[in-house]
Formats: structure tokens, C-alpha cells, sequence
């Protein structure tokens, strides 16, 4: 039984929660160098949220007025019968209550599943590259092979979705593929953005603070080679983004480090096991899970998601300026999910 709930969720700095990400699992089929080590060890499945939570779940925030619901991991194509999911939330963008159904993916498995995807109501997906070359490419995500991705993208848009690059700014590393990047999303009509490194997990043998390689400069080297014109839209996160006025490509930047973006978020996370993150920055969260196995009505669930959102910070710690990985946080974001 549900109930039909209609105060939107506010927290207590008048932010109005309208996205929602979601991790629905930890697992994936690559070994990313900044998001996993190589012998990760994943949790026991009982820990996951079954898809049936995951539906109550991501229903409960829709009818709390979640606009936008991002379902990421690990990687989400990667666990049993998500599709079974994405068909079940459709639903809410027919009804109209939801206006964004979408996935962030490495695009390993897009071929597959982009079809379907689009007939449940996914119209865009954001396609995690960060080098165009086969060798760097198969280092960086230690598992994975780009012609698959490549083949998933091409798949994709096929389907009739819109892809959107996200690269990680590597230094060292894709410095060199800047320009590369840039024209190959022009020519295959996709927006890319850029990730600056964030210090989440811990490594181990990686030098994260030697990886940083700050937007600050991608976006000086860019202005060197094309007219950027500042775009004023926000999406309430930290990205922004501007325009390159020769190609008319839009290139965003994500830049947690460098940006407070705090200010207007209207974000939440949720992991694959129901906790749930109002600040993808601070460990403070709360159990879902528990109210979501501690009884069939969703009663006790909409009351722990308002407990949680009350709490929601003003902002979060990280800082890279005393050359350390300050406010480092110990989960990995293949946990929170990205
Ligand atoms: N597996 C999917 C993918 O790779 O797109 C979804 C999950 S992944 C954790 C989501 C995003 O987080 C990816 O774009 C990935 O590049 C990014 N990411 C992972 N670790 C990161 C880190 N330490 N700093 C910045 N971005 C990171
Ligand atoms: Fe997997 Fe995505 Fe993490 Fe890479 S970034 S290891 S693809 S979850």
C-alpha cells in the first residue's frame, strides 16, 4: 500500500529536492584506476536492494516531488534484470510525475540494451570515456575495450539517444587528447563534459593528488583553439557549462574542487544498499533499507527519507589546497555512485 504524498521535500536551507541518483549496484565489468582496485570486493547480495525495493524506493522520492532520477553504480547494465526497473519507472514519466529518466554508464553494454532503454523512456544517457585510444583505454579502465563502448554509442544513438561524454581530466593522461575529445564529440554530435578527480576510496598505489588535473586549464587550453561563450544554465549541480562558438558545441565542466556548487543543489543519493547520502561530500546518511524491509506500506519509508533531508548540510569539505587529498572521503564512488 502507498500513500499518496504530496509535500515536496525542502531541506532546511529552502533547497527543493527534485534529483534523485541512485546506485543499483556495485558491481561492474571494468576496474577504473580512480574508482576501483583491481580485486575489489563487492558486497554480498543480500546487502542490495532487490529491484522490487529499488522501485518502492525511487517511487516513494517521485511522489515527494523528484523530478530527475539518474540510476548509475557500478555499473548499472551490469545487474540481472535492470531492465525490468527501467520498465517499472516508466510508469512515472507517463503519469507525468517524472521528467527524466536516465543512466550514467560506461557503455560497455549499450548495444544491448539501447533499444529497450528507449522504449521504456530513457531519452539520453551519459557515456563515461575518458580517452579515445584503444592502449590508454584499456590501462585506465584495466577491464574494458573501447571498441564496445564505441559500438554501445553508436547503438545508443541509433535508439534515438542523446549521448553525453563524461571524461575524467586526467593529468599526464588525456591532456593530450583535449582537442582529439572535443572534435570526435563534434563529429558524433555528443556534448562532453569534464570531471575534475575527486578523492573518494582509497587507492592504494595511485597518487591522487598527482592525477588532479584542474578544469581551471582545460578550459584555458580549449580557449586557446575555440570562442567560449559562458552559458548562465544550471542543472542545481556542480557542473557548468559553456559554449564553442566555431562548432556551437556545448562542453560542460564538473568541478567539485575548484567550484562551491553547494548553494543550489537539489540533489540526493541513494546507494545500492539503501543508504542514503544527502551530500555526496559528508558521511552522514541514513538507512533505508530497514524501513523499506521493516513493513510492506511505505509509511516508515517517506518518514526516514523527511528525518534525513532535514539533515541535509549546506555543503561539503573537499580541498585539494594544501596539496593533499583534504576532506578524502573513505567510500568509493562506485558505492555512492558518481
Ligand atoms: N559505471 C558507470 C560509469 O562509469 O559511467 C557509472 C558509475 S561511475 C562511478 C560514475 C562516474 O564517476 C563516471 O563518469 C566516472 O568516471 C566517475 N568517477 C569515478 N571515480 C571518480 C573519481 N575518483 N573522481 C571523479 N570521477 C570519478
Ligand atoms: Fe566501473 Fe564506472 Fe567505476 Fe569505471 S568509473 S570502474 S566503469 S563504476
Amino acid at each position: 500500500m502507498t500513500r499518496a504524498t504530496t509535500v515536496p521535500l525542502i531541506d532546511p536551507f529552502a533547497r527543493a529536492i527534485t534529483y534523485l541518483r541512485v546506485s543499483v549496484t556495485d558491481r561492474c565489468d571494468f576496474r577504473c584506476v580512480y574508482c576501483m582496485t583491481e580485486n575489489m570486493q563487492f558486497l554480498p547480495k543480500r546487502e542490495l536492494l532487490t529491484l522490487e525495493e529499488l522501485d518502492r524506493l525511487c517511487s516513494a522520492f517521485v511522489r515527494m516531488g523528484v523530478r530527475k532520477l539518474r540510476i548509475t553504480g557500478g555499473e548499472p547494465l551490469v545487474r540481472r534484470n535492470i531492465l525490468t526497473f527501467f520498465q517499472g519507472m516508466s510508469r512515472h514519466l507517463e503519469s507525468g510525475a517524472l521528467e527524466e529518466l536516465t543512466l550514467t554508464t560506461n557503455g560497455s553494454q549499450l548495444a544491448r540494451f539501447a533499444g529497450d532503454l528507449y522504449a521504456a523512456g530513457v531519452r539520453r544517457v551519459n557515456v563515461s570515456l575518458d580517452t579515445l585510444d584503444e592502449e590508454k583505454f584499456a590501462r585506465v579502465t584495466r577491464w574494458g575495450r573501447l571498441a564496445q563502448v564505441l559500438k554501445g554509442i553508436e547503438a545508443a544513438q541509433a535508439a534515438g539517444l542523446r549521448v553525453k561524454l563524461n571524461a575524467v581530466a586526467l593529468k599526464g593522461f588525456n591532456e593530450d587528447e583535449l582537442f582529439t575529445l572535443t572534435e570526435w564529440c563534434h563529429t558524433h554530435d555528443c556534448d562532453l563534459t569534464w570531471i575534475e578527480v575527486m578523492p573518494m576510496g582509497d587507492m592504494g598505489e595511485e597518487d591522487r593528488v598527482g592525477q588532479y588535473w584542474a578544469l581551471s586549464d582545460v578550459r584555458c587550453q580549449l580557449a586557446q583553439n575555440y570562442t567560449l561563450t559562458e552559458l548562465s544554465e544550471r542543472t542545481g549541480g556542480p557542473a557548468r557549462y559553456v559554449q564553442l562558438e566555431e562548432t556551437g558545441q556545448k562542453i560542460g565542466f564538473i568541478t567539485p574542487l575548484t567550484h562551491n556548487f553547494c548553494e543550489s543543489c537539489n540533489r540526493v543519493r541513494v546507494t545500492c544498499t539503501g543508504e542514503l547520502y544527502m551530500c555526496l561530500g559528508q558521511e552522514d546518511r541514513a538507512d533505508l533499507r530497514a524501513p523499506l524491509r521493516a513493513s510492506e506500506s511505505d509509511g516508515q519509508l517517506e518518514d526516514a527519507i523527511r528525518a534525513a533531508i532535514d539533515r541535509k548540510p549546506k555543503g561539503h569539505d573537499f580541498d585539494y589546497s594544501r596539496n593533499e587529498a583534504g576532506g578524502q572521503m573513505t567510500r568509493h564512488m562506485s558505492h555512492t555512485g558518481g
